[in-house]
Formats: C-alpha cells, sequence, structure tokens
C-alpha cells in the first residue's frame, strides 16, 4: 500500500496560530504541505510518525526583523533561527540589503555592508550587483530557511549617489526610484529604511515618500526603524504615517522601543499615536524583541554627517583633534536635533563592546576601556571607529521593562530578532538566539504577560498578513509545512549577554517546509527553505 503522508505528526495540541485555544488533533503532511489535519490519522498511512503527546504543535515562527543578509550566504540554514522554531526570515532591515550594488560606487557600497559581516566575511565578496541576483545566488546554495527579503534604502541610495549628505538631483532620485521597482519586480517585498543611520539619515521626507511610491506600486510594504526612537520619537513616528499615507502603502515601525531614561514611560504615547494612525485608515503595524539593550555599530553613535564620504573619508577626519572637539560638542550640546544621540540615551557605561578585533575590549564598556587605556570615552571611541569602520558592533542598555511589555501587549505588536549574527562565534546580543524562546518561557510562563495564544499568533498569522505571505502562518489544511512542536512547561532561553550563543531548551521538532530541520536542541542539515518572492 503507497503511503499517503511522508510524515503525520501524532497526539500534540494545535495552536493554529490564528489566536484561538489549542485543539487536539493530527497533522498529516505530504510533499512539503499540511494536506489534512483531524482528530485521529492512522499511522500506517504515513512514512514517519512525530509523536507530540503532550506537546503544543504550532506554525513556524516569523522573524520579523532580521539582518542575516550576509550570514545566509556563509550559513544557509541560519542555525541560530532554526534553533528558535523560526521558518522565516525577514531580511533587508534598516535600511540595508546586499543588493542592489552599482559598479561606480561598490566601495562605499561594501564598506557599509560591514555591519552584517560579524568580522568573519570580507566585503569585497559581496559584489552582488542585483536584488535578483542576490536572490538567485541564495536559492543555489539551498538555504535551510525561508527567507523574505526587503530592498534596503541606504543601499539604493549608496548604489546612486554613495555616501554624500545631500538630498538626490531629480535625476537621482528618478534613478533611486527605479531602483527600488526593479528590485520589487524582482521579489521584494517592500522597502525599509535605517533614518539613524548613515546615509539613510541624509535623506529628506519627501525622498521617502517617491521611494515608498514606487514599492507601494507594487504593494509592498515601508518598514522603518525610525529618524529617532529616543528623544524625537513622536516626530518620528508622524513622519512615518505620513510616509505611509502620501506613498498610500501599509507602514511598519522596526524594533519598536523608547530609548533613554527621559523617555521611559512613552510607549503609552506612541502606541496611542499608532492607534489614532489605524483609525484613520494607516495600516500601521510594529516588531519588538524582549531585550532591556539594544546593538548596533560603534560609529552608529557619532552624528551621521560624520560618516558622510565612507571609511576612506571618516577615518582620515577623526584623527584630527580639531575635528573630535568639534564632534563631541555636537554630542553634548543639548539642542542636537535630526539625529539619535545614543550616548546621551545609554551612556558610556550602557555602552558595551560586541563585535571587535581588539579581543580584549569585548565584554567591556566603554568607561571601562577609557579607564583602562586612561583615554577619555570619546578618543577610545574615535580610535575603534578609525580601526573597525563600521565593523565594530556595540550593545546599549537602554530600554525599560515597563515599556517592553506595554508594546508587547499591544495586539499590532509582532516578535523580531533584530539579531545581529556573530557566525556562530562572536559575541553578539543573546536576542540572535534566544528572542521567541524567551517570550515563549519568560514573558508567557513565568510571568503571564501573554498568552500562549496570543503569543503564537504575534510570531505566526501577524507577520504573514502583514507582509503578505498567502499560505504560511496558520496551521491549515494546504498551507506551507512549517511547524514547530514545544513544550510548553520547559521551554525556554539559553542565551545570555555573557554566553550568546546557546540555543533554547524545549523545543522538539521544527519543520521547515515539511523536513524536520531541527530535532530536539540539533539542527538536521535539511535544505528545505524557500527563497520567497513577493508577487504584485
Ligand atoms: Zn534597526
Amino acid at each position: 500500500m503507497s503511503t499517503k503522508f511522508d510524515t503525520v505528526i501524532k497526539s500534540g495540541r494545535i495552536l493554529d496560530g490564528t489566536g484561538n485555544p489549542w485543539y487536539a488533533a493530527d497533522v498529516g503532511i505530504q510533499g512539503g504541505r499540511i494536506t489534512r489535519i483531524q482528530k485521529e490519522i492512522d499511522p500506517q498511512f504515513a512514512r514517519q510518525v512525530i509523536d507530540a503527546q503532550g506537546l503544543t504543535v504550532c506554525p513556524g515562527f516569523f522573524d520579523s526583523h532580521s539582518h542575516d543578509d550576509v550570514y545566509l550566504l556563509v550559513n544557509p540554514r541560519c542555525d541560530e533561527k532554526i534553533l528558535q522554531g523560526v521558518t522565516t526570515n525577514v531580511i533587508g532591515n534598516c535600511g540595508i540589503s546586499v543588493s542592489p550594488l552599482s559598479d561606480e560606487h561598490r566601495a562605499e557600497a561594501t564598506s557599509f555592508l560591514a555591519v552584517m559581516c560579524g568580522q568573519q566575511v570580507s566585503t569585497e565578496e559581496l559584489n552582488i550587483q542585483t536584488f535578483g541576483e542576490y536572490l538567485a545566488r541564495l536559492e543555489a546554495l539551498k538555504p535551510g530557511i525561508n527567507v523574505l527579503p526587503l530592498v534596503g534604502h541606504s543601499t539604493v541610495r549608496i548604489a546612486t549617489m554613495g555616501t554624500v549628505n545631500r538630498a538626490p538631483s531629480e535625476n537621482e532620485l528618478l534613478e533611486m526610484k527605479d531602483r527600488v521597482a526593479r528590485a520589487m519586480e524582482e521579489g521584494a517585498f517592500g522597502l525599509s529604511t535605517g533614518l539613524i543611520y548613515a546615509p539613510g539619515n541624509y535623506a529628506r521626507t519627501e525622498e521617502i515618500v517617491e521611494l515608498a511610491k514606487a514599492a507601494g506600486q507594487f504593494h509592498g510594504i515601508y518598514t522603518t526603524h525610525m529618524r529617532s526612537e529616543g528623544d524625537a520619537e513622536p516626530a518620528a513616528i508622524a513622519e512615518t504615517f505620513r510616509i505611509g499615507q502620501e506613498a498610500g502603502i501599509p507602514v511598519h515601525i522596526s524594533h519598536h522601543k523608547v530609548v533613554g531614561k527621559q523617555n521611559w514611560g512613552k510607549s503609552v504615547d506612541t502606541l496611542k499615536m499608532m492607534a489614532e494612525a489605524r483609525a484613520s485608515g494607516v495600516e500601521a503595524t510594529c516588531d519588538q524583541y524582549p531585550y532591556r539593550a539594544g546593538s548596533t555599530f560603534l560609529a552608529a553613535v557619532l552624528p551621521p554627517s560624520v560618516l558622510a564620504g565612507g571609511p576612506a573619508v571618516f577615518t582620515t577626519k577623526l584623527k584630527d583633534p580639531g575635528f573630535r572637539a568639534q564632534i563631541v560638542e555636537t554630542i553634548e550640546s543639548e539642542s542636537a536635533a535630526g539625529w539619535e544621540n545614543l550616548i546621551k540615551g545609554a551612556g558610556f557605561e550602557g555602552l558595551v563592546i560586541s563585535v571587535s578585533r581588539h579581543e580584549g575590549y569585548v565584554g567591556k564598556s566603554i568607561s571601562d576601556i577609557a579607564r583602562m587605556e586612561n583615554k577619555s570615552p570619546y578618543d577610545v571611541i574615535f580610535d575603534l571607529v578609525i580601526d573597525e569602520a563600521l565593523g565594530c558592533i556595540i550593545i546599549l542598555f537602554m530600554m525599560d521593562e515597563g515599556d517592553i511589555i506595554r508594546i508587547m501587549r499591544n495586539p499590532w505588536t509582532m516578535i523580531g530578532t533584530d539579531g545581529i549574527p556573530g557566525f556562530g562565534v562572536k559575541k553578539v546580543h543573546p536576542r540572535m538566539s534566544g528572542t521567541f524562546p524567551r517570550i515563549l518561557g519568560r514573558y508567557v510562563r513565568e510571568q503571564g504577560i501573554l498568552t500562549i495564544e496570543e503569543a503564537i499568533r504575534k510570531m505566526t498569522s501577524l507577520p504573514a498578513q502583514t507582509f503578505g505571505v498567502q499560505d504560511k502562518g496558520l496551521l491549515k489544511e494546504g498551507f506551507d509545512a512549517d511547524v514547530v512542536i514545544f513544550d510548553p512547561a520547559t521551554i525556554l532561553d539559553q542565551a545570555t549577554y555573557e554566553e550568546p550563543n546557546q540555543g533554547p531548551v524545549g523545543i522538539h521538532y521544527v519543520l521547515v517546509n515539511g523536513e524536520i530541520a531541527a530535532e530536539n536542541g540539533k539542527v538536521t542539515g535539511a535544505t528545505s527553505g524557500k527563497v520567497l518572492r513577493h508577487t504584485k
């Protein structure tokens, strides 16, 4: 007798991703899809049976916000994500995608991509011209995870006009629109911006509106690391909604947070602004990672104008004591506007080195290093930026738990790691390996902040709906067999700031398009991920 199913998952409790409570049923999988869900499926019809007695069976998780664009080229399985139950990885965030590049501005673009290279990949290798070429290359590598790509505004801007600090000419704007449209044609799900960073920060709202229109024509989404998540956050949220309204495109606020002690508690206002925008017809959503610390590249603590012209220019300028003095003055002036002052938000003791060629600095704060080296904290930063350009990564302690919980409870908040990959060896932020089990273990089970149904909805059907993926995000007949099987009584993150590369406990199986990608905390080597392409 021929088998009817490749795999049957027996006797689990199904949380289907809608937010409904669990029900008991078996799940039959054939050809990468869920072909049957019913009370009982006879195991003799299955080639393989997974016993899920006492376990929760739910759709695979979406990492709504990742920076694995380069990491996927090195480790196309993306182990850290698979082990967390992530089966779909949204890449191209915060304005940064690997492509499109142009010959003219290639050097500036590749040095900019250092942010995602974990000092493990030479940026010169990233010579991938078009968005479609990047997707094809990824596909040829047979990824172990589904990949959902966005095109980055900063990348498009560099390809067109380098890292100059000015508005584009009319022709340059047309060229940028054209590059966005082409990436959308080639499969991008939308446009992302990183407006605290150079060169994204150099763009005025009007420029973003025009480019968002180009993505909107293809029914894409606009996602943004906003111009401010601190003192000027209300204005940055207003800018985001203006872009959504004028471009006629859904907007998604990336890693929503409130930065800086002086702003703690203001998530009451930010969420109210989002609710009002939604009521007025703006399709607005956001994502979040569940940690009090953020992470980015060290050079991001400098005013973005300092980074104009790329590393070849700014590393030379930073040697000049007069220029250093000017920067210090700008950072310390109360009136600093138009950029995100992360030093003010975190303080030197709150800025901790995460990835650096100076091994002795890793895990130390800027204040610690200043004492060690008998230098001013500013000189520590300038010298590291001269030495490592955009490759030095920091962790910044700057958020409040009350805001994290309030944002988490908000119904249109989904979950994203914002993980900066450490390529399995570097000491990166633990969110890269811990985000999803941390929510399910600490915030659902231990603290009761979310119900498990709501948490799973935020990890599955909500991002699928938001990014426009038709056949993922629910456990439903006809849907792709991306499945997580876990024990809600034991699931927990193990990654810490000290030991960040530790996978979670409590996840028994992760299936990607029907294949078992992880089993009891170990990846299997399955390569059943798909590069998803947006269709209009
Ligand atoms: Zn970001």
